[in-house]
């Protein structure tokens, strides 16, 4: 599955955040078995109001959402590009997942010690993104003379390889992530597979007080503007609050929600916005025994999109029944699309669309 990393200084309130998400998950795998792989991993599920949707149409028996793996990522500190702290295994970590999220201090308590002295996300998110670019000159810088080598011996992988490899060298030595190295769209796979931690999207998780949990403070408001200019996303949360919601019941999170001024807890944002980051897609199974969502890469074919159900789905797959999920929900269902046309066959090249509802046909 797609994992996004949760990081950050220590006491910003990353554990607290990260408890919140997986008993936030456990408390809802009623009908799906929650798996923790270690204590530091947590699969969540992921919000869609489309998957309700779909699932209130066909009257579906049961709705089981896609999910996301969350890592906390414990051990980030000034250094540990150097192996300060827990320095090379924390990198290790992050080298593994696919997007990550700092999570930044947003909050004033002189009960809680900021390791820098100062409440500054601004600060503190420079610091996380120095390591990680420190870590990725170094370890650029160490793999040059090897492929100079090889490129002497006439290797032409080698050459394509160094020519990726000091575009975003360009960048991390002007002091800004690999991820603004110019790479053409062709070269973006190669590109991530050089496994420069700085070249992964990046989400701002702001943690703020209890009393600015729906509108932000003046620290989160500072964070959202530099975001803003630098095209990444935001996330304005407070962990204390989300705690205390995943230990009521359904009827007083809903009061305790709306004393609060806020439509849904924020961890179903920081769980959308963290999916949103992998640029996935998602397609949508639908019948009256099971409403479900499904994850794959954007660019997948039908046959691969079914893979992700069933092998013998993708080996034996003979074509996709489609209907587009505006068509689903406009014309009241599977029948009344397929009345209007609007249920497409589509073969082995068909790319899946976000939002698709599919029935794969396929032999045994
Ligand atoms: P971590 O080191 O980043 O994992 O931080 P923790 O989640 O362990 O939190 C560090 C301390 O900050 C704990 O005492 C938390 O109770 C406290 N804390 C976390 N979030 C908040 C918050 O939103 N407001 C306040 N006042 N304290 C918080």
């Amino acid at each position: 599955g797609f994992k996004c990393g949760i990081v950050g200084l220590p006491n910003v309130g990353k554990s607290t955040l990260f408890n919140a998400l997986t008993e936030s998950a456990a408390a809802q795998a009623a009908n799906y078995p929650f798996c923790t792989i270690e204590p530091n991993v947590g699969d969540v599920p992921v919000p869609d109001p489309r998957l309700a949707k779909l699932s209130e149409i066909a009257g579906s028996a049961q709705t089981i959402p896609t999910r996301l793996t969350f890592v906390d990522i414990a051990g980030l500190v000034r250094g540990a590009s150097k192996g300060e702290g827990l320095g090379n295994q924390f990198l290790a970590h992050i080298r593994e997942v696919d997007a990550i999220a700092y999570v930044l201090r947003c909050f004033e308590d002189s009960d809680v010690v900021h390791v820098d002295g100062k409440v500054d996300p601004l600060a503190d998110a420079e610091t996380i993104e120095t390591e990680l670019m420190l870590a990725d000159l170094e370890s650029l810088e160490r793999r040059v003379p090897a492929l100079e080598k090889k490129i002497r011996g006439q290797d032409k992988e080698a050459k394509e390889t160094l020519a990726l490899l000091e575009r975003a060298l360009v960048v991390l030595r002007e002091g800004r992530p690999a991820r603004y190295a110019a790479v053409d769209h062709e070269d973006r796979k190669a590109f991530h597979s050089l496994g420069l931690l700085t070249s992964k999207p990046v989400l701002y998780v702001c943690n703020v007080d209890e009393a600015s949990a729906g509108s932000g403070n003046a620290l989160s408001d500072a964070v959202l503007a530099r975001a803003t200019k630098e095209d990444v996303g935001c996330v304005v949360i407070s962990a204390k609050i989300e705690s205390e919601l995943v230990e009521l019941d359904a009827e007083e999170r809903q009061s305790y929600l709306a004393d609060l001024g806020l439509n849904e807890p924020g961890l179903n944002r920081l769980i959308q916005e963290g999916y949103k980051l992998l640029d996935l897609v998602t397609y949508f199974t639908v019948g009256p025994k099971e409403a479900r969502a499904w994850t794959i890469e954007r660019g997948t074919r039908a046959p691969q999109a079914a893979g992700v159900i069933h092998t013998d789905f993708e080996k034996g797959f003979i074509r996709a029944e489609t209907i587009a999920y505006n068509d689903y929900v406009g014309l009241g269902g599977e029948a009344g699309a397929r009345d209007a046309g609007k249920l497409r066959l589509e073969g082995k090249e068909y790319v899946v669309k976000d939002g698709d509802v599919l029935h794969f046909r396929f032999a045994n």
